[in-house]
């Protein structure tokens, strides 16, 4: 994985305003969630429309309860924002195929493998989310993941973590490494 600083020209800023428009809804959808524990939103992009969206939760038919009795942890049939976008982007006449994913926190190990089966092309995140073995396997999958961070008002582009591919972003200076 690498993570860079980087600096913008004008089409770049553009994409970065969507960016940070489209993960702002992710942050307002995720205000759907019932979990306790964690409310994650994500949306799915192509061609500048939503085809689809989700947030972390039971799966349909189950009582709207994420977490186990008494216990801080979720329950293990509880599906996660991401898996929820792609699952409902499945069950319509829409393709994720090229799609770029939006997602409040950084997805796990599981859902990464959804999103890169999805053809999935490009995934846009708000914050880390402890392990970063999920965002490791994107990156090996030559998958675009940018980490925008929020500084007061204004959102920043942190982080891109394919080395490969056609960036929107350029890559300027290292600000820090592994992969
Ligand atoms: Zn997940």
């Amino acid at each position: 994985m690498q993570i860079k600083l980087l600096i913008m020209d004008a089409r770049e800023k553009k994409q970065l305003l969507l960016d940070s428009r489209y993960l702002r809804m992710t942050q307002i959808w995720a205000e759907n969630s019932y979990c306790r524990r964690r409310q994650v939103g994500a949306l799915l992009v192509k061609d500048k429309m939503i085809i689809s969206d989700g947030y972390n939760g039971t799966p349909a038919g189950f009582e709207n309860v994420c977490e186990e009795d008494g216990v801080d942890r979720s329950k293990p049939y509880v599906l996660h924002a991401e898996a929820n976008a792609i699952t409902k982007v499945a069950r319509s006449n829409n393709s994720s195929e090229g799609a770029t994913l939006y997602v409040t926190t950084s997805p796990c190990m599981e859902c990464s493998k959804l999103i890169i089966q999805a053809g999935i092309k490009r995934v846009v995140f708000g914050e880390y989310y402890r392990m970063h073995d999920g965002v490791d396997l994107l990156c090996r999958a030559g998958i675009e993941v940018i980490h925008l961070w929020k500084r007061g008002d204004e959102y920043q582009v942190v982080a891109i973590t394919n080395d490969n591919s056609e960036s929107h972003y350029r890559e300027v200076e290292k600000y820090m490494a592994s992969c």
